[in-house]
């Protein structure tokens, strides 16, 4: 038997619609109304320094987001479906602190996740293409313009998911492939067979 391709995954709005569980979070702490469409860059949130940023992520997964995700619309179906033509493994920016409360919210997903990569650490952050190169990935799913533009500048087969204010803006490489749904991703990467 074939051994299976990887497929890589991104979390944060790939998987789990982090941004907008932190605009809720910040207006209830804040009381003025954040809103995804201010969100126009990545870590650099309504002018929050990093440790702002790592504390409201703090309370977002202490929020029961680490048990209960909120998963984006039929990621958990198309995963599963997935899973069965790829092994999945996971490249999150995440800073690796949060490895515990990342594990556990995957696993709530009820699905295996062969290898989980935390691209940042204590010493900086390491590309995600680089990590891709590394271990041999080609093909990753992320709603980062300038991760997906990287990826597919090396070689990989890069999707862009979503359509967010930070990833609408700038330039795609030519391949890049923008995808709007997990159900569009299936048929893409195992298209139903025709009558
Ligand atoms: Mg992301």
């Amino acid at each position: 038997m074939k051994k299976r391709d990887f497929l890589v995954l991104d979390l944060d709005d790939t998987l789990v619609a982090t941004t907008p569980a932190l605009c809720e979070l910040q207006t209830k702490r804040t009381g003025v109304q954040h809103d995804i469409a201010s969100c126009t860059s990545h870590g650099r949130l309504w002018g929050l320094e990093r440790h702002e940023l790592v504390e409201l992520m703090d309370l977002h997964l202490a929020s029961g987001a680490t048990r209960n995700p909120p998963f984006i619309p039929n990621v958990i179906d198309c995963l599963h479906f997935l899973s069965r033509h790829f092994r999945l493994a996971v490249i999150t920016a995440r800073n690796e602190e949060y490895c515990f409360e990342t594990r556990r919210q995957l696993r709530a997903a009820g699905c295996d996740f062969h290898r989980v990569h935390h691209a940042t650490n204590r010493h900086g952050t390491i590309p995600k293409s680089q990590i891709c190169l590394d271990y041999g990935y080609e093909m990753i799913i992320d709603d980062h313009l300038t991760t997906a533009n990287e990826c597919a500048a090396s070689g990989i087969r890069a999707f862009l998911f979503g359509t967010y204010p930070w990833n609408t803006q700038g330039e795609l490489h030519s391949n890049v492939q923008r995808v709007l749904t997990w159900p569009e991703i299936c048929q893409l990467l195992i298209p139903a067979p025709r009558d």
